[in-house]
């Protein structure tokens, strides 16, 4: 059974004339946690460590606090100095998140730089979102899997989550940080759909935009050449004319078994034992974080959780959260997204052999 480790959001103020008690902040508890939990024990000096989180977009305001990531990049270079924070770029071509350079803007925009974070901010999938490792899986779902290179390329990886619902995915822990966060564009598309595009030819004005974003020249004639194409979205995005067809966006237990999948592919990439998780169950929205906008919480902050053992943090912060009150305000009053099968995401997980769904949880006050 995997052990999670948890300190509660809660301050709890005794002695309310001693105003000064920094050790009751969350950042102080934070640093107890990772040393009581033991998650980092696995880094050696010299390793590449990546710091894996989410910016959030252009807008989103409830991310994890910068000054948490600071202190968690302070506790690994204890152990070595070749650290950096990073993220991948999102799916599609033409908004600001779709690149690398944008990425950073965006990252700056909301308080994440290498002076706030204390270590470089590097995008894992290049410049445009292609540079990947490509892995080959017998599964259901994803038999290729394309992980960021410079995730593939860490020695470690610290998934540091914003824990939150997710309208496709049922809850946006650190299964989804892996496994969407870790991958391209190409294999994001393959999360979220299941067909290639295909261009309607009888709705199709020949303007040419698609074939000229086309990095990958798999437009020819106004048809898309399946074996070339890398599903970056693209096309789709320019034609002013919904000629490019992609199908019906996933959900429900196909699309939290694709994600399931696609983390598998990454843990197995850099190594089971070569990873470490902290959830932070503190402004849990009822949209993932590259929604532009965040809305308010669905339940009083709950802690900071840590674990090396991906299903089972998710499962500890899922089973939290159900036992809080909803809040009167809340917008997801039936707690999940009706349609999402955050469950399934768990039992998959486990059954693909990532992670287990019983823990052991210990509190860190
Ligand atoms: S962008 Fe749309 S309309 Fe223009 S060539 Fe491509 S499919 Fe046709
Ligand atoms: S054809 Fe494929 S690779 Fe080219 S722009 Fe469209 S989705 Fe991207």
């Amino acid at each position: 059974m995997a052990e999670v480790f948890f300190t509660p959001a809660d301050v709890d103020v005794v002695e309310p004339e001693k105003w000064y008690q920094p050790e009751k902040s969350l950042v102080f508890r934070l640093e107890r946690l990772i040393d009581e939990s033991g998650i980092l024990d696995n880094i050696s000096s010299g390793d590449v460590v990546a710091v894996k989180t989410h910016f959030g977009d252009v807008g989103t305001t409830k991310t994890v606090r910068s000054l948490f990531i600071r202190k968690i990049v302070e506790k690994i270079k204890e152990r070595t100095d070749r650290i950096f924070v990073t993220e991948t770029t999102g799916l599609g071509m033409t908004r600001k998140r779709n690149t690398a350079i944008g990425r950073i803007e965006i990252a700056e925009e909301n308080g994440y730089t290498s002076q706030t974070v204390g270590a470089p901010i590097i995008v894992a999938d290049g410049i445009l979102g292609f540079d990947s490792v490509k892995v080959v899986q017998n599964v259901k779902h994803l038999k290729e899997v394309y992980v960021a290179r410079g995730i593939a390329e860490s020695d470690f990886v610290l998934a540091v989550t914003h824990f939150k619902l997710h309208m496709r995915g049922g809850i946006g822990g650190s299964l989804k940080n892996i496994g969407v966060g870790c991958v391209t564009k190409t294999t994001k598309y393959d999360i979220h759909l299941s067909s290639t595009p295909q261009i309607e030819r009888e709705r199709c004005t020949e303007c040419m935009k698609c074939v000229e974003i086309c990095m990958f020249n798999a437009i020819e004639d106004f048809r898309i050449i399946e074996e070339r194409c890398m599903r970056c979205l693209g096309c789709y995005e320019v034609c002013e004319v919904q000629a490019i067809n992609i199908g019906k966006w996933l959900s429900g237990e196909d699309i939290a078994e694709r994600i399931a999948e696609s983390a598998k592919a990454v843990i197995e990439t850099v190594g089971k034992d070569n990873f470490a998780y902290l959830n932070f169950a503190i402004d849990i929205t009822p949209h993932c974080d590259c929604h532009p906008y965040s809305g308010i919480s669905q339940v009083s902050d709950i802690g900071i959780f840590a674990s090396n053992d991906i299903v089972s943090i998710d499962k500890a912060c899922f089973d939290a959260y159900l036992r809080e009150n909803i809040s009167p305000r809340a917008l997801v009053k039936e707690r999940i997204w009706e349609w999402t099968k955050p469950e399934r995401l768990l039992s998959y997980s486990e059954e693909l052999g990532i992670g287990e769904r019983r823990y052991n949880a210990k509190e860190v006050t």
